[in-house]
């Protein structure tokens, strides 16, 4: 009987949880306008009702969380970690107590939202961050358990380079820094400056950092016209590829919002494919798929995770792209000229120096 009653209560809180997955109106449904992207949103909306989205780092879908990644995969997560850990301890203890204060402080101020946007993107700039876009937080991409996180429907996406000489090392994990964790770190530190300075307009808002599995970043930074979805899963965009770091804030301002947009990066992406080829785990499907309402690649993430591990790193995927490599103006430039993808015969005759571990083998098995 005790157990019934619990049952029940677990099922009560699962299906309250389903409800907050809805999309509150799907007139601002902004997937739906993402170009040359195919998309069933009743799929995509039952899915997020009846199996919401979990946290996207495998291990971190079990009960111990944190205490399991910090004791079986610390040499690849710990010097992720660690130049986040101030400011995640901040995002996740104080910063709802100074948003308080601080909007309390400068209540009278409420800018103007045409204006207020300006001044988000110039001071985001000001912090390094290279792309800056609005658009409307999509439920349905926030992880289960994580709603309250998210306390307001508009939302700033703040994007930020990894350094280009480090991803060039790829897979090398033996050198300090690598693959630029770093840029946790600055990026983080640049997100919670800029919703202090979102704050003292008088405006309440709520930062998620860089390494937060609370909410899909691609999908926000591809819906607030930052860039595309590139084959290997992350967004591709007109300044670096696929080397940046997300950030978004939530901010209770009507902004005006940035529109999805077509720079041609996810078309080149059919004639290339080279991450496909060189990911060692074959965790990138060769053809897309239906996955959750989205026609797309999916990557199986349980692969990916267990290479990682096994490698203590990886990033073949981002090292192997040619945008990334040569600049993707470069790189349209030379598909448009010629009909070819600039550097596709170097990069496929490269051989990964993946440095041979206990598990190599066994997981070279798995994947021939
Ligand atoms: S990180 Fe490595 S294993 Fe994972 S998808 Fe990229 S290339 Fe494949
Ligand atoms: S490697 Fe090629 S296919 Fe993969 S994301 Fe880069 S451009 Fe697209």
């Amino acid at each position: 009987m005790k157990e019934d009653k619990k049952k029940q209560l677990r099922l009560r809180e699962y299906r309250g949880q389903h409800v907050k997955f809805r999309p509150n109106d799907m007139e601002q449904d902004r997937v739906a306008l993402i170009p040359n992207l195919e998309y069933r949103p009743e799929e995509l909306n039952l899915y997020s009702e009846v199996d919401p989205l979990h946290e996207n780092v495998p291990p971190l879908r079990g009960s111990n969380k944190l205490g399991y990644l910090l004791v079986h995969h610390k040499r690849e997560v710990i010097p992720e970690i660690s130049p986040t850990l101030p400011a995640l301890i901040y995002m996740e203890a104080l910063q709802g107590r100074v948003d308080g204060k601080l909007v309390k402080k400068y209540s009278g101020r409420r800018p103007d939202p045409v204006g207020l946007k300006q001044d988000i993107k110039e001071y985001a700039a000001s912090l390094g961050f290279a792309q800056c876009g609005v658009t409307l937080l999509d439920r349905r991409f926030v992880t289960m358990g994580n709603d309250g996180k998210f306390p307001h429907n508009v939302a700033v996406v703040l994007g930020m380079e990894m350094r280009r000489e480090f991803l060039m090392q790829s897979p090398n994990y033996r050198l300090r820094n690598y693959p630029d964790y770093d840029v946790y770190r600055r990026a983080s530190r640049g997100t919670h400056k800029l919703a202090n300075f979102i704050r003292r307009q008088g405006v309440s808002c709520s930062a998620r950092i860089p390494f937060d599995g609370a909410v899909v970043y691609p999908t926000h930074a591809i819906t607030a016209g930052l860039g595309e979805l590139g084959a290997f899963g992350g967004v591709i965009t007109p300044e670096f590829g696929p080397r940046q770091r997300w950030g978004l804030i939530t901010v209770d301002a009507d902004l005006p919002l940035d529109e999805p947009r077509d720079y041609g990066l996810a078309e080149l992406c059919e004639s290339c494919l080279l991450c496909v080829a060189k990911c060692p785990a074959k965790a990138i499907p060769e053809k897309p798929m239906w996955w959750r309402g989205v026609y797309k690649r999916k990557i199986n993430d349980l692969k990916c995770w267990a290479f990682f591990t096994g490698w203590h790193t990886c990033a073949v995927c981002i090292n192997s792209c040619p945008l990334h490599r040569f600049g993707p103006r470069e790189v349209l430039d030379h598909y448009e000229r010629t009909g070819e993808v600039l550097g596709y015969e170097e990069i496929m005759a490269e051989k990964p120096a993946f440095r041979k571990t206990k598990n190599t083998d066994r997981l070279m098995d798995l994947v021939r």
